[in-house]
């Protein structure tokens, strides 16, 4: 339930509104707009007394918020989030940002050339997996806390800011100290556990929607980490199962508007596992800018056949730098640019 409060409402009166949400045994949040000031009532049972509020000074109107998620929808805040990095890149703004590199950190000197490189063609976040969630047990499984200080390396020569993945909720701590976003992955979800903790480190969230999860599910997934008090999260169309085996999930771009309709949270694209095969990857990168991606996830690497993970779907250097050019005149074509890229190299925050 959201409680909005008039144009010219005092300080006070929105302290009034507050203070009976809390008498009333619930949880208020107040969440500034540029047009209006509302306050919106958490943990709503469907026993709240919506007159009580409506009588209180200052008030204007108090709507009920229709969806299943409630934080996470364009009712709670019209205004689109913007999710601000470490090192000042913007996600959810006009700027399209671009997360760049291997699937798998797998060593210290590499982790740096790639991100030297996707840097040098505009990518201002480097991505790569300590943690790797992988379908067979014998597959590599990443470097782990190994892993996570190379990154940390990398971001300190760049400037990139880094996106990795925590598996459990120890390793989201984990990955808070040493990362910009903590990336949930498709598998996880729906592992509320996870989600929790995500959320309550404060960090940037990256959620990918699983493979077979409904919109639903992903926004409601979405709200766990914003019910925490986190709302930075950046949603993630990577792919759902189709029937069709040509490529390895079935990219849903129509997700990226209708998340928008429904959500004021950043949306991008990773066609790289919506694709699963190198030659589809920059087509798709090109439809979702297109479709109004706040941004892309791409798996690049040096040398994509002797990859750790996901090789056959790793852009080599060249390939990216065409995928950058491309992008941008997509962005341009519909009024937006790519994020500038950063000039300084070693302006780690
Ligand atoms: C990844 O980003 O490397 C990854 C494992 O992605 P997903 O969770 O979308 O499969
Ligand atoms: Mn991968």
């Amino acid at each position: 339930m959201l409680v909005v409060m008039k144009h010219n409402a005092s300080e006070e009166q929105i302290g009034g509104v507050v203070g009976t949400i809390r008498d009333m045994g619930y949880d208020a949040r107040p969440i500034p707009g540029g047009q209006r000031t509302a306050v919106g009532l958490i943990g709503n049972d469907g026993r709240v007394d919506a007159a009580r509020l409506q009588g209180l000074e200052g008030v204007l109107e108090v709507i009920p918020v229709t969806h299943a998620y409630k934080q996470v929808s364009r009712e709670w805040r019209e205004e689109d989030t913007r999710v601000v990095l470490g090192n000042g890149t913007v996600v959810g703004g006009a700027e399209i940002v671009v997360m760049a590199g291997p699937c798998a950190v797998e060593g210290e000197r590499e982790i740096i050339e790639i991100a030297q490189r996707v840097r040098e063609r505009g990518a201002t976040v480097l991505r790569g997996g300590a943690y790797k969630p992988r379908t067979s047990p014998y597959a590599f499984q990443g470097l782990g806390k190994d892993g996570l200080a190379y990154l940390a390396k990398a971001r300190q020569e760049t400037g990139l800011a880094v996106v990795t993945e925590a598996l459990d909720p120890d390793g989201a701590d984990l990955v808070a100290e040493y990362a910009d976003i903590i990336q949930i992955g498709a598998r996880n979800m729906q592992n509320y556990a996870l989600l929790k903790r995500a959320g309550r480190t404060g960090k940037p969230v990256l959620l990918k929607r699983g493979m077979s999860a409904t919109i639903e599910e992903f926004l409601l997934a979405a709200e766990y980490v914003l019910a925490e008090g986190n709302d930075d999260v950046i949603l993630c169309e990577r792919g759902v199962r189709s029937f069709d085996t040509h490529t390895r999930n079935l990219l849903d771009l129509a997700a990226i508007p209708v998340v928008q309709s429904l959500s004021h949270l950043p949306i991008i694209a990773d066609p790289s596992h919506g694709t699963g095969l190198r030659s589809k990857v920059t087509p798709m990168g090109r439809a979702a800018v297109a479709a109004g991606a706040h941004g892309l996830l791409v798996e690049v690497h040096q040398d994509p056949p002797r990859a750790k993970s996901d090789g056959a779907q790793s852009l080599y250097p060249e390939q990216f730098a065409e995928l950058m050019e491309q992008i941008g005149m997509i962005a341009r074509a519909i009024g937006r640019e790519l994020t500038p890229p950063l000039s300084v190299a070693g302006s780690a925050s």
